[in-house]
């Protein structure tokens, strides 16, 4: 007999979104375990200057739990951790959290018909049903630079921020020009007496339509929550149109994604005079090969006296510098915003075993990874999987969650009609998701687009790029309420 009925494994917005699922399923009894000290996920761990997200907040947020309140079109960080944390009372979730263990591994115990769940200070727990909800950006990368544990000085990674650090009048280095570095970039040429800029590969940004929201709009919305409804409809279909179509449907939205790349270019004129800066922050692949991002304050701040650009490749660290060919860079706090490892360590971030001993992570690399609608996966019975192979879709990742969330819902619903304690996902439905989700990626930018160049974290090791399902977030929410009941199999 399981200790649980299910163990969810992360506590950031995709955790609680399973977690509130599993309650309105009628579910009490689970845990949700957390390496870190709070909830919250992403919006715990990342606390770097200039910290928002980048989604308007309208959209980037459960739309069955508004928040009238936000004080910006973009919220900042420590609003998003305070919207978790009042998500938490809401629904009753924080009783259920355990913080500060460190899940390292999980095994189906075939006899008992539930899984084992094992952390690294050497418990367990058992429950009748996993959930992993890790998360795709959880595990910070080091870059692979000869001498970075060389450096003397301060290091920082975005992901680990210590705001202890004086920046104040020092010498401060950025590697890496991802979505993150776009946000902390102008926060650091604020503080730093110089600050420089180590790019490998140019980042589309297009301008970032951010406003305070004003005090008699919040009361409006808190009031009439259909205005904010709206609201949210209207920003989620400029994204699906700008950002989902222009990239995943490039071979029929060709027009959507020139006039992204356009915004982009004519964004970066009217910032930057200089042709030759210019050339430089200009992306040589296609827009949506890697994400793209929105910024107002990235492209000038290149234009200040102290702030510079390179562009020429880091050879390597000493204890007091970075070399490139061009030269020595004295620095004296090292700030890496190399992002995350995804495809080494994060699918899965755990070890996976299930049925017959199919280890996931091996699986995965063996074949292809995919995962049926982005949730399930066979040999592996009461397992939902939320960071998978195809399951982000749309930009904003409430999306994801509340298309998943409808999943469960008719999975576990039907489960329960047929007074079944058990599920998998049969064969034949899993390879028909994946046969249909490889001949969409097909018009995507990312087979028709030019993305040799793009470096982007998309693509996985077998040059697939399978974190984003190639379909409208309609098409995913679709099929999470519709999807055949018989695509699975019951016990
Ligand atoms: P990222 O997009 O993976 O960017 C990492 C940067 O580090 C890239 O510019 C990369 O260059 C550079 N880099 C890595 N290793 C390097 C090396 N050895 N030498 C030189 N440069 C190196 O990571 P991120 O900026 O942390 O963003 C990750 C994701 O977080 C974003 O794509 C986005 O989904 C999310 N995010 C969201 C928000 C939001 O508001 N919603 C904000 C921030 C981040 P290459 O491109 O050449 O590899």
């Amino acid at each position: 007999m399981a200790q649980h009925d299910a163990v969810i494994v992360g506590a950031g917005f995709g955790g609680m979104g399973a977690a509130i699922q599993l309650k309105r399923l009628g579910y009490d009894d689970f845990v949700i375990l957390e390496r870190e000290d709070d909830l919250g996920g992403t919006w715990h761990v990342n606390r770097y200057p200039g910290l928002a997200v980048d989604i308007a907040s309208v959209t980037y947020s459960y739309s069955f739990e508004p928040n009238p309140s936000w004080t910006h079109w973009f919220a900042r960080g420590p609003e998003l951790k305070e919207y978790a944390a009042h998500v938490a009372d809401t629904y009753d979730l924080r009783r259920h959290m355990r913080f500060g263990i460190s899940v390292d591994g999980a095994r189906w115990d075939p006899d008992e018909q539930h899984w084992v769940v094992s952390s690294s200070d050497g418990r367990s727990v058992t429950a009748t049903y996993l959930f992993t909800a890790t998360g795709f950006l959880s595990q910070p990368k080091l870059p692979e630079i000869e001498g970075v544990t060389d450096f003397r000085g301060r290091v920082l990674h975005t992901a680990k921020w210590d705001d202890s650090v004086d920046l104040d009048g020092k010498r401060v280095a950025v590697i890496g020009t991802g979505a993150t570095a776009v946000q902390l970039i102008p926060e650091l040429a604020r503080r730093a007496k110089a600050l420089t800029v180590f790019q490998r590969t140019a980042i589309w940004v297009t301008p970032k339509a951010d406003f305070a929201i004003p005090r008699p709009v919040r009361r409006v919305f808190a009031r009439l929550p259909v205005t904010q409804r709206l609201a949210r409809a209207a920003n989620s279909a400029w994204l699906e149109a700008m950002m989902v179509s222009a990239v995943l449907h490039y071979k029929q939205a060709k027009v959507l994604n020139r006039g992204a790349a356009v915004l982009g270019r004519a964004h970066l004129r009217r910032q930057v005079r200089d042709p030759e800066l210019r050339r430089q922050l200009t992306p040589d692949y296609s827009f949506g090969c890697k994400r793209p991002t929105f910024s107002n304050d990235y492209f000038p701040t290149f234009t200040r006296e102290h702030v510079s650009l390179e562009t020429t490749p880091i050879q390597r660290i000493t204890s007091n510098s970075i070399m490139t060919s061009a030269g020595e860079t004295k620095v004296d706090v090292l700030v890496l915003a190399t992002g995350f490892s995804l495809w080494e360590t994060n699918f899965p971030a755990i070890e996976v075993v299930g049925r017959e001993g199919r280890n996931l992570g091996k699986w995965w690399r063996d074949t292809r990874f995919q995962a049926y609608e982005g949730v399930t996966v066979p040999s592996f019975p009461n397992f939902i999987t939320l960071a998978s192979p195809y399951s982000y879709s749309g930009l904003s990742y409430f999306t994801t969650i509340e298309a998943q969330m409808r999943h469960i819902e008719r999975l576990f619903g039907e489960m329960h009609r047929r007074g079944a304690t058990t599920f998998e996902v049969r064969d034949p439905a899993n390879a028909e998701f994946l046969g249909r989700m490889t001949e969409k990626l097909e018009d995507s930018v990312f087979t028709l687009g030019s993305c040799a160049t793009s470096r982007s974290y998309y693509f996985n090791q077998h040059g697939e790029a399978v974190i984003l399902r190639p379909t409208s977030t309609r098409n995913a929410h679709r099929e999470a309420q519709r999807f055949p009941v018989d695509d699975y199999a019951y016990g």
